[in-house]
């Protein structure tokens, strides 16, 4: 299990290490299904010379083609391999094949090895924050990504509790045997369990640092929740909405709350 690193400044507190963006031209070296959503495509290419990325939220904008022209849309460097099995670079992106019109879906429902893409990015990396009792992580599959790279950060520093929500019953199959030990996770599958309940049910006091990533819609109670009744102030938060439902192309520095903003 690779790691990354974590904050060193002021506890609770997180460093930001800026990258030159650059727009990179990859070419698809193979496609493997993860789970019954999640499509990985392994891209290379000499482009890939001098990626980095250490952050868990980092996030590359990936270019597509649409009815309207190119679109960019987020993607979580899933796993970065500066010498990989082809004995060059090696970038992991992890899709959501999702079944609803939406170009990247359209391209990883067809795209085979030998395609290609455009990937920007990332600009820069938000490190882990030292110095909380515990930590929660809340996913759906366009989150898992990134809650793999939170589990990696934490992993021996400090102890962490998954919890995977939405339809996809098969995404613990997503955590390696490592990942899985550290992240001591639990599925919420949508229908089953009122997500709400389920992080009402967690251990979570002054000292808990809770991060979600997933449908803004599912999380916006989550984040009432916490922010109300928890009382656990915006350090103690990094909650983001994915995707949204019936929204193409959702712009994630809008607020998840768009009745609470702050
Ligand atoms: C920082 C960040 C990192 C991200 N990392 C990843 C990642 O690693 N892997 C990943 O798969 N996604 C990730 N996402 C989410 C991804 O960017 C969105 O799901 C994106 O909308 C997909 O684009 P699209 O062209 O397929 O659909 P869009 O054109 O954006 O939307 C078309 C329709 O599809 C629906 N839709 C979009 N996404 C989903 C979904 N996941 N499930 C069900 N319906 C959906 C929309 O509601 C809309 O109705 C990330 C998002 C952010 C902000």
């Amino acid at each position: 299990m690779s790691t990354f690193p974590i904050s060193t400044g002021e506890p609770r507190t997180r460093d930001t290490v800026r990258h030159e963006v650059r727009r990179r031209s990859l070419t698809v070296q193979s496609r493997t299904r993860l789970t019954d959503s999640l499509v990985r495509f392994t891209l290379v290419g000499d482009d890939l010379a001098g990626f980095t990325s250490f952050g868990p939220e980092d996030h590359v904008k990936v270019v597509f083609d649409s009815a309207d022209g190119p679109v960019g849309r987020d993607y979580t460097p899933s796993e970065f391999r500066p010498l990989g099995r082809s004995s060059g670079p090696e970038l992991d992106l992890d899709f959501v094949v999702h079944g609803t019109a939406g170009s990247a879906t359209a391209w990883a429902t067809a795209a085979q090895p030998g395609a290609t893409l455009q990937v920007g990015g990332p600009r820069g990396s938000r490190l882990a924050p030292a110095g909380f009792r515990n930590v929660i992580l809340l996913a759906d599959a366009s989150g898992m990504p990134a809650l793999r790279r939170w589990v990696r950060a934490y992993a021996g520093v400090t102890p962490v509790h998954a919890v995977l929500f939405g339809d996809d019953a098969t995404l613990l199959d997503h955590l390696d045997e490592a990942e899985a030990l550290a992240a001591t996770p639990q599925v919420a599958l949508t229908g089953r369990f009122d997500l709400l309940e389920v992080v009402r049910a967690q251990d979570i006091t002054a000292d808990t640092f809770v991060w979600a990533a997933g449908e803004a819609g599912d999380l916006i109670p989550v984040r009432r929740w916490l922010k109300g009744e928890a009382g656990l102030p915006a350090g103690n938060l990094s909650l983001h909405g994915y995707w949204k439902r019936g929204t193409a192309g959702l712009d994630h520095h809008a607020p998840l709350d768009p009745a609470d903003p702050d």
